[in-house]
């Protein structure tokens, strides 16, 4: 074993990040996050660092009826939350998955928006809440510019979204026309956030320390709560508000050219967006199948693996799902080499099992370089925190979310790790949120609603 996996060591050099160059992309993410909150350098920022227009954490005295959308993660999600306040802080959920073909997806904006609003009649029908005119959050997983709470402008498409349209609108009035539209119904749309957000919210509301959001999923991204002397987007000194980093686009101006390997340029080449979110293809569920795919193809060719032998299943993009590697990693010992053996096989290879080993590698280290990398930026933003504290020591919380931390095997333990090591001057705690960035809409709803409440009074 060894030996074989000293080859694919040699061959993957370039994928594996020593320490002082995680250390680098921290000091070069913690610039691109200052150049992201300064008003001269902002418009030409890769990392847009936006204003999310959310203020507080919850506090424990909201409550309602809600309901919210989650869009952009693996799955579409309606959800009814009911929140018991009074610091009983109880929490009731049903949620129903809808799905999106992918045809609505890449198609036009009116079409995906009002799909969106049939999925939701069709729960408020199922619920028996089509009379009550409930207050909703929108959890839109992409990059939007927001200038409240309640009006959030697409700047671009991520992942596998590419509806038409859509870019440069404000995608709460999208959704309010599909809803007069239809016409059966109304709702009350008060928040659209981020699922970074809605982490850091769901998550805050058990734990009161939490001040960052992390999602390792589909896509890549954190948010974290900045002082708003630091926003200068935005009027106003006083307090904090949270920050939407859009970690995924870092690279985009060619900060990372040093640290990507041939086969990112190929995975950025045959996406949706190609140019964009280049350090997120680095990273997230969406990609990282792929990349292992890509690297296997490179080697067989290279008559490293199969001996020298592929067979059209390999060849074909998104052969290799991401939830392979889940497998293909949770195997400690060398009997378990079944699940590569099985994956293999299933894509018509014939491997030995060398190749099993080999396979498993190269699993692990395109899946470490995603957990080292995410550790790196996290770090610049746990620094950024203890420097507006003025903190020798941080002692904080980070809400996480997303298919890729909580189903590999190892990635979060890798994160973990890794983030320890590089900031051994703050004490984090990683939270992993149970329900989905959806409450965390939600929970921002209920938030707005108990302010504009108190406002009133
Ligand atoms: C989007 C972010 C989102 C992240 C995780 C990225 O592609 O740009 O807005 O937070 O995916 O879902
Ligand atoms: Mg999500």
């Amino acid at each position: 074993n060894f030996k074989v996996n000293i080859s694919v060591d040699q061959h993957l050099q370039h994928f594996q990040l020593s320490d002082e160059v995680l250390v680098d992309v921290a000091l070069k993410f913690r610039q691109e996050m200052d150049r992201g909150l300064c008003r001269d350098t902002n418009p030409t920022a890769a990392v847009k660092m936006l204003p999310t227009f959310v203020r507080s954490t919850p506090d424990g005295t909201e409550q309602g009826e809600f309901l919210a959308l989650d869009l952009g993660g693996s799955n579409f999600r309606v959800l009814l939350v009911k929140v018991k306040g009074n610091g009983e802080q109880k929490v009731e959920m049903e949620n129903q998955i809808y799905e999106i073909p992918e045809q609505i997806m890449r198609g036009n904006g009116t079409e995906l928006f009002d799909h969106i609003v049939d999925c939701l009649a069709n729960f408020v029908e199922k619920m028996g809440i089509k009379e009550k005119k409930l207050p909703l959050g929108f959890t839109f997983s992409f990059p939007c510019q927001q200038t409240k709470l309640d009006e959030s402008v697409l700047l671009s498409w991520t992942k596998s979204f590419h509806a038409s349209g859509v870019e440069g609108k404000d995608v709460v009035g999208l959704l309010r026309k599909a809803i007069k539209k239809r016409g059966d119904f109304d709702i009350d749309i008060l928040a659209v956030i981020n699922d970074t957000v809605g982490t850091m919210m769901t998550c805050g509301y058990d734990d009161q320390h939490c001040e960052i959001g992390l999602i390792v999923g589909t896509g890549t991204n954190a948010c974290y709560m900045e002082q708003m002397r630091n926003i200068e987007l935005l009027d106003g000194d006083e307090g904090r508000m949270c920050v939407n980093t859009e970690w995924g686009a870092f690279g985009d101006d060619g900060a990372l050219e040093h640290l990507r390997t041939d086969i990112d340029r190929e995975i950025d080449a045959g996406s949706l967006n190609p140019g964009k979110q280049l350090f997120e293809k680095m990273i997230s569920g969406m990609y990282m199948g792929e990349l292992v795919r890509l690297i296997l193809v490179r080697m067989a060719k290279e008559k490293l693996l199969f001996q020298g032998k592929t067979t059209a299943e390999l060849l074909t993009t998104g052969s290799f799902s991401t939830a392979y590697i889940y497998d293909i990693e949770n195997d400690k010992d060398e009997e378990a080499l079944a699940s590569a053996e099985k994956v293999l096989r299933g894509l018509g290879l014939d491997p030995s099992v060398e190749d099993c080993i080999s396979t498993q590698r190269v699993c692990q280290i395109v899946s470490t370089r995603a957990a080292h990398l995410c550790a790196a930026t996290l770090v610049a933003i746990l620094r950024q925190i203890r420097d507006n504290k003025g903190a020798e020591k941080l002692r904080t919380t980070i809400g996480v979310d997303g298919s890729v931390y909580k189903n590999h095997p190892e990635f979060s333990r890798r994160l973990h790790k890794m983030v320890r090591r590089l900031v051994p001057d703050c004490d984090v705690r990683f939270l992993q949120s149970q329900v989905g960035s959806g409450k965390g809409a939600a929970m921002v709803t209920a938030v707005a609603y108990r302010l504009a409440a108190q406002h009133a009074e």
